[in-house]
């Protein structure tokens, strides 16, 4: 039998390799934003404008959580192309730290699946002993 062939085994035998990109995420020190950026229309509140007329402007929003509410920040055009790159790392960081938690979740089912997989029975063992087997 190969020496990985059970699911725990299998689990832990490539534990390392799916959890060192994981790493390689979280520990960067790319600067991250809290923050979703949506795009939407807006009127600029001036009376002569296109958009008084129903004609908006594209704009951008950036949602911002916080606790159990969500802060919502109108954003320019030239500020989208600075902050998408900060909301798109801390998009990849939560994604990081959700299957970090997975992996651990999976490594201790593995772990605690082979204690119970390579547990001799003590009785059938004295026993063995004692017939000299
Ligand atoms: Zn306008």
């Amino acid at each position: 039998m190969a020496k990985y062939a059970s699911p725990p085994r299998l689990a832990l035998a490539h534990f390392l390799e799916e959890l060192a990109p994981v790493i390689e995420v979280l520990v960067s020190r790319e600067p991250m934003l809290k923050g979703y950026l949506r795009s939407t229309t807006v009127t600029c509140g001036s009376p002569g404008c296109r958009c008084a007329a129903g004609e908006k402007h594209p704009a951008w929003v950036l949602r911002i959580p916080q606790g159990s509410t969500t802060r919502n920040r109108s954003i320019p055009e030239s500020a989208f192309r600075h902050l998408e790159p900060l909301t798109e790392e801390y998009r990849r960081f939560r994604q990081a730290a959700t299957r970090f938690r997975e992996l651990m979740r999976e490594a201790a089912k593995a772990i605690a699946d082979l204690e119970v997989a390579r547990q001799v029975d003590p009785d059938n063992q004295i026993q063995r002993i004692r017939e000299g087997k």
